[in-house]
């Protein structure tokens, strides 16, 4: 077996029938699959699906100007950016908050389809996804990063000032849970079938 942590092949094969196994290099426990991997994922997977509906309607930043307070969700600052004719932030923005995690939700759905259903078609182009998916994972929080660069550079006390606002923990929380999926998700499963 091959440590996931460290990566050390690690001769179980004298090992009795369902003890635990510790890598002798890390001290990591090692397993020929994830414990209740499709559970696992299919859970965080629907807390996601259901999360990313806030996350796009709520507000995600709330501007102060002059004590006024004005709030936008995720499409109002693409549409700002673009109304701006700065396309490139905007198309960027558009690509990091809302294609990136509804692919991430959408391509992991149809694997645990897949596994459920046993469906034997396009297991190579999924495997592929799968690892695209996990790739990607860590780009996804392109918005919290232009709220926190924002909330740094527009903070003239009363005048006007950049918050984070309700969505801002949805949209977080969608990334992490997708994340996690990603990482409770054995691709071995796929090929069980
Ligand atoms: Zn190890």
């Amino acid at each position: 077996m091959r440590c996931h942590d460290c990566g050390k092949l690690v001769a179980a094969n004298k090992a009795p029938e369902g003890s635990i196994l510790f890598c002798p290099r890390c001290n990591n426990q090692i397993h020929y699959r994830f414990t209740n991997s499709i559970a696992r994922t299919w859970a965080l997977i629907i807390t996601a699906a259901i999360l990313i509906v806030p996350a796009n309607l709520l507000p995600i930043m709330r501007v102060d100007f002059l004590g006024s307070q004005e709030y936008s969700t995720i499409m109002d600052g693409i549409l700002y950016f673009f109304h701006s004719e700065e396309y490139g932030i905007g198309l960027i923005i558009f690509i990091a908050s809302i294609l990136v995690p509804l692919f991430k939700i959408i391509g992991m759905l149809l694997i645990l389809l897949s596994i459920q259903f046993k469906w034997k078609t396009w297991l190579r182009h999924k495997a592929a996804m799968f690892r695209f998916i996990q790739f990607i994972g860590r780009w996804s929080m392109l918005d919290i990063f232009v709220i926190a660069v924002m909330s740094a550079l527009v903070d003239f006390g009363s005048f006007t000032s950049t918050h984070t606002a309700h969505a801002a923990t949805f949209f977080t929380a969608v990334v992490v849970c997708s994340m996690f999926a990603a990482m409770t998700f054995d691709p071995r499963l796929l090929w069980d079938s």
